[in-house]
C-alpha cells in the first residue's frame, strides 16, 4: 500500500527517504538519517562482491532505468531522493533526475567536491575523455598507473603490452599478461602509495577527478615522487538540481535539525 506524500517541514518524523549510495558520503548520510530517526533505505548498484555496507535499510541492484525507478519510488511512498552516486556514475544520475521530474519527488545531489581547487591542480593535465586520457599520458611516461577504474580500461586496450600498473577493487576477467593488477580500495595513505609508486616503479598517473580524501594520497604521493598525473574532468550535472558537498547540507534541505 502507498504511504502518502508529507510536508516535510511540517512533520519531519515523516519523511521517507532514498538514499542512492555507493561512496563514502552516502554512508555518511545514512548515519546522519538513521541518528535522527528519519526513514531511510539506501540502494547499491551491487558491483562490487563485498560492498562497504551503509548503516540502516540497503536494497542491492539496479532498478531498471527510469520507469522501473519510478515504480519504486511510488510503490514504497518515498518523499524524498537523495543522489550520493559517484561523481562519475552519470546514468544513475540521469535517472534519479528524470525519475524525480516525473514523480514531483523533490531530490538533491550530495557529491564531494572535486580537487580543482587542489594549489597543485594547475600542474596536472587535465582531460575531458578517456582516450584524451591515454593520448596525454603517452606523452609523459611509459609505465602508467591506471587508477580509473574497471570500467574504463577497454579504452586503455592499446597499451596491452605495455607495463601498466592498474589497481580495480573487483579482479578483472582476462587482463593482458603485460599488466600488473592490484586488488584494493581506499582510504590510502600517502605512505603505502609512495612505497607502491617506487616498486613498480610508474612515471605517470592516471585518475578521474574523484574528490574526497579516500583515494587522494595518491596524488600526495605523485607530487613528492615528481610523478606528472593526468586527471580527467567531472561530467556535467543537471544545474536546476540542487546539490550540496556535505551531510549537514542534506539534513537542512530535508528540515531536519541534527541531534
Ligand atoms: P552508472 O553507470 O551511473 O549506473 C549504471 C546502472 O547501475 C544504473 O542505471 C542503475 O541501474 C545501476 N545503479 C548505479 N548506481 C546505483 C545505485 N546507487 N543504486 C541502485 N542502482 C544503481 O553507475 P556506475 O558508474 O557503474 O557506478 C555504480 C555504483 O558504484 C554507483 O552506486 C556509484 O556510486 C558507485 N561508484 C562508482 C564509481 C565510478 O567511478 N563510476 C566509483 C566509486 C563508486 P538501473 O538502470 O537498472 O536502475
Amino acid at each position: 500500500m502507498p504511504r502518502p506524500m508529507v510536508h516535510l517541514a511540517a512533520r519531519p518524523h515523516a519523511a521517507r527517504v532514498l538514499v542512492l549510495g555507493g561512496t563514502a558520503e552516502g554512508r555518511s548520510l545514512a548515519e546522519a538519517l538513521q541518528r535522527n530517526g528519519i526513514d531511510a533505505v539506501s540502494t547499491l548498484a551491487g558491483r562490487v562482491a563485498r560492498p562497504r555496507l551503509p548503516v540502516g535499510e540497503v536494497r542491492i541492484g539496479g532498478f531498471g532505468g527510469v520507469a522501473g525507478l519510478v515504480s519504486h519510488l511510488r510503490e514504497d511512498g518515498y518523499t524524498h531522493i537523495v543522489d550520493a552516486t559517484h561523481p562519475f556514475a552519470t546514468r544513475m544520475s540521469e535517472h534519479a533526475g528524470a525519475a524525480a521530474d516525473r514523480t514531483g519527488i523533490p531530490i538533491i545531489r550530495l557529491a564531494r567536491p572535486g580537487w580543482s581547487h587542489d594549489p597543485r591542480a594547475t600542474t596536472w593535465h587535465w582531460v575531458s575523455t578517456l582516450d584524451e586520457a591515454r593520448e596525454r599520458a603517452e606523452g609523459l611516461g611509459e609505465r602508467p598507473f591506471l587508477t580509473t577504474g574497471r570500467q574504463t580500461l577497454d579504452h586503455f586496450h592499446p597499451w596491452r603490452n605495455r607495463p601498466v600498473l592498474v589497481r580495480v577493487v573487483e579482479p578483472l576477467e582476462e587482463p593482458p599478461p603485460a599488466w600488473t593488477i592490484i586488488l584494493d580500495r581506499g582510504p590510502y595513505a600517502v605512505a603505502g602509495e609512495q612505497e607502491l609508486m617506487c616498486s613498480h616503479p610508474v612515471d605517470v598517473l592516471l585518475t578521474k577527478d574523484s574528490g574526497g580524501a579516500y583515494t587522494s594520497a595518491k596524488l600526495d604521493a605523485a607530487h613528492a615522487l615528481g610523478v606528472p598525473v593526468v586527471i580527467l574532468r567531472r561530467p556535467g550535472g543537471r544545474e536546476d538540481i540542487p546539490q550540496t558537498s556535505n551531510v549537514t547540507g542534506v539534513l537542512d534541505w530535508l528540515g531536519v535539525a541534527d541531534g
